[in-house]
């Protein structure tokens, strides 16, 4: 296996080339899109970690699995799907469009920025930090790793450049779906920059593959909720290549615009991928040609 990783590695590097890394949120910017990490973790600790498995990155939308499972935590299932829905889209992660169109201006899912826009509200808490820590707390839980905080220089930089999160929140509250912008985006910001390398990803994947157990064992998610947040990564976690990908790899992922993609194989192993150069839609390309080709040699697809 870790002779397989480091092959892995050295053979998609190169693929870089081909994408760019995320330049909308200027500290993203400065990431080097020629690093790539992966670690893989089974259900008895075993790590294999190769290439920049060590380089710390932001979860960015891999935070909106985490946010949507404590919303359902508060709510349950009818509160929050009473104002997110359940379908895949074909639109980019930040599009506005169909908003607009949308019954009662309900986003389409919760892995898309509206959705988890209107996530972020729903998470209970006297202040905004106390909500955000919420969400930090479950990826610390997770990936049994309580140093794990915020990326504050990440933070900032979305905060202070954030239009298009912000028409969209702006749009909802018009709608009546949110009551307060800036407060929801500054929990929503504060769960994006949560900072973290391949092998909390991959113990977070472990978590979700093990239906919300913790590699020491420790239940942290309900059963039905971490089902639930495994099934939007098949439906919806590579944004508007979850199609593809779900073809061509077979295993439910959730991707950030950082280059970083939690994975998991159900019952067998957590993985996570740091490629910070992105095809077009988002997804990190050199992580995605590793994790189809990882894929295959192990005949990993779940279908
Ligand atoms: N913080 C990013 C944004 O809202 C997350 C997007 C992503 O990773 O897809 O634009």
């Amino acid at each position: 296996m870790q002779t397989m990783l480091e092959s892995l590695v050295e053979k998609h590097r190169p693929a870089a080339r081909e994408g760019k890394v995320a330049e909308y949120i200027p500290e993203l910017a400065k990431q080097d899109p020629r690093q790539l990490g992966v670690a893989v973790v089974d259900p008895a600790g075993e790590v294999h970690a190769a290439g920049d498995y060590r380089t710390r990155f932001t979860l960015q939308s891999i935070s909106k699995l985490v946010s949507l499972m404590v919303a359902l935590m508060d709510h349950g299932e009818e509160g929050v799907f009473s104002k997110v829905g359940m379908e895949p889209t074909g639109d980019p992660f930040h599009s506005l469009y169909k908003l607009e169109i949308a019954d009662e201006a309900k986003p389409l899912n919760p892995m898309i920025n509206a959705g988890a826009i209107v996530v972020s509200s729903l998470i209970r808490g006297r202040t905004v930090e106390e909500r955000a820590e919420r969400v930090i707390h479950l990826v610390r839980e997770m990936a049994d790793n309580p140093d794990i905080d915020m990326n504050r220089a990440v933070y900032r930089s979305e905060r202070d450049t954030a239009d298009r999160n912000r028409a969209l929140a702006y749009f909802l509250k018009g709608c009546g779906v949110i009551d307060e912008v800036e407060e929801t985006l500054d929990i929503y910001f504060r769960q994006c920059s949560i900072c973290v390398d391949c092998i909390d990803l991959a113990r977070m994947g472990l978590c979700l593959a093990q239906n919300g157990v913790t590699l020491r064992g420790k239940r942290v998610i309900p059963e039905d909720i971490a089902r639930l947040a495994k099934t939007f990564m098949v439906t919806c976690g590579m944004y508007n290549a979850s199609g593809e990908f779900a073809i061509r790899v077979g295993i439910p992922a959730k991707s950030g615009v950082s280059g970083g993609i939690l994975a998991l194989v159900p019952g067998r192993m957590g993985i996570g991928v740091f490629g910070p150069a992105l095809d077009k839609k988002g997804n990190s390309i050199t992580g995605t040609r590793l994790l189809e080709d990882f894929s295959k040699k192990l005949g990993l697809s779940i279908f």
